[in-house]
């Protein structure tokens, strides 16, 4: 008899990691696939980051880490948000955890009690709501629009701000939209969550370094809030690193000690090795960033110039990030004779069969009008996607 908990019942799974798979099974099967559904980055984790793990090795880092993670490592990202952000978070107030996803998980299970209400803006990452969810908090969603470039107001989430709401949950650069509030906007934001002294700032900074218009305005930087914000961050995207699973928080030092309790209890710590690569990645030459960061620019102006050139494709010009979330709705109710498109799952799975590129439905974000394409990928494959996209949507009618 299956007797799945309610609790893990009613999660969905992940959107990115279900297309990614059935992209990944295609091309087991033989067939040319372009997978621009999950994000990460197409390189390899530079050379200098790889040596030290494999040191670490050497030097027998093979028992149980600490909890909260390595002593030189909370010291590395303390250093790093000093140097970058000009954030104040002592090593005891960061906690390293098996990915930035892992930290989300922690600080949102340590945070919210059932009931509580956590703004979303949409289009969001996939994996906030379902969070929230597992959390048995509820989800107050605000949508942005493809003409204010996806962003919400101050305005707007201080309309939905009620008595229950415990804390909002940002993410800039924006996975999946790319784009990226101004330090304006930020401020306004942070002067609306002043006011409200109950309410809490969960802040993903997972893409601040993959920014095309300057440099990472963080939300935690504003003194009147920041005993009420938490920074999100990690290795993966800026430095080439998702399967080492490494993220990190920045939080007031009673969370991070919280999230340290459940991390004790759910997984005792990071892999050692991982961690030792971390550290070699925070305190070394920062060069491999930008670099990569250069790349990301590049295909950026590739694929928007491509988009462009496709009927029925809306779409924003995204800050940062390595994603374009484009309108498609201008498709559903339309058919090439053999089936039709009513949503963006069915216009992803379309693309999917008929053109062999991996995206991913809008649905997943909360926004289903559009569709999420990943650029993190060669050139090469870009122009050949968007040659096939334009392809197999000219036959929809
Ligand atoms: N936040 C956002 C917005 C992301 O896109 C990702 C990548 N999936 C994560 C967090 C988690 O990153 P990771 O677990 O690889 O550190
Ligand atoms: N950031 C990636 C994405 O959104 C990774 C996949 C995931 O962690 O869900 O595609």
């Amino acid at each position: 008899m299956e007797s799945v908990s309610s609790r893990i019942a009613k999660l969905a799974p992940s959107a990115t990691m279900a297309m990614n798979q059935k992209g990944r099974d295609l091309k087991d099967k033989g067939i040319d696939v372009i997978n621009m559904s999950v994000g990460e980055p197409d390189f390899y984790t530079p050379d200098h980051i790889k040596e030290a793990a494999k040191k670490a090795i050497d030097d027998n880092f093979s028992f149980y880490p600490p909890a909260p993670g390595f002593p030189d490592l909370r010291e590395a990202i303390s250093n790093k948000f000093k140097r970058e952000n000009n954030l104040d978070f002592s090593p005891e107030q960061i906690v390293v955890s098996a990915g930035a996803k892992n930290s989300l998980a922690h600080v949102i299970m340590s945070l919210i009690d059932e009931g509580d209400e956590v703004i979303v803006p949409a289009p969001y990452w996939v994996t906030y709501v379902e969070l929230v969810k597992v959390a048995e908090g509820k989800n107050v969603v605000i949508k942005g629009t493809i003409d204010n470039d996806f962003k919400v107001t101050a305005e707007e989430i201080e309309k939905v701000i009620t008595p229950k709401t415990k804390a909002i949950l940002l993410c800039s650069p924006s996975n999946p939209t790319g784009s990226v509030y101004s330090k304006n906007e930020l401020e306004s934001i942070a002067r609306v969550i002043e006011k409200h002294s109950n309410i809490f700032v969960i802040t993903d900074e997972i893409y601040e370094h993959i920014n095309f218009v300057g440099k990472h305005e963080s939300m935690a930087q504003y003194d009147s809030i920041k005993e009420r914000v938490v920074v999100i961050n990690g290795v993966s995207k800026a430095y080439a690193m998702t399967g080492w699973r490494i993220g990190y928080i920045g939080a007031p030092l009673w969370l991070a000690k919280a999230c340290t309790k459940l991390q004790g209890q759910f997984m005792t710590g990071p892999t050692t090795i991982a961690q030792k690569a971390a550290v070699a990645a925070l305190n070394s030459d920062q060069s491999c960033v930008s670099e990569m960061n250069k790349a990301f620019l590049r295909r950026r102006d590739l694929i928007i110039d491509l988009l462009k050139d496709i009927d029925g494709i809306k779409t924003s010009v995204p800050d940062g990030a390595f994603y374009v979330f484009p309108e498609a709705s201008s498709y559903y109710g339309k058919s090439d004779g053999k089936r039709k498109i009513e949503n963006s799952t069915d216009f992803c799975m379309y693309l999917l069969e008929e053109a062999h590129i991996a995206t991913v439905p809008g649905e997943a974000f909360g926004e289903p009008s559009g569709f999420r394409i990943s650029y993190a990928t060669s050139d090469e494959n870009i122009v050949e996607a968007m040659k096939r996209m334009k392809n197999a949507l000219s036959r929809l009618h």
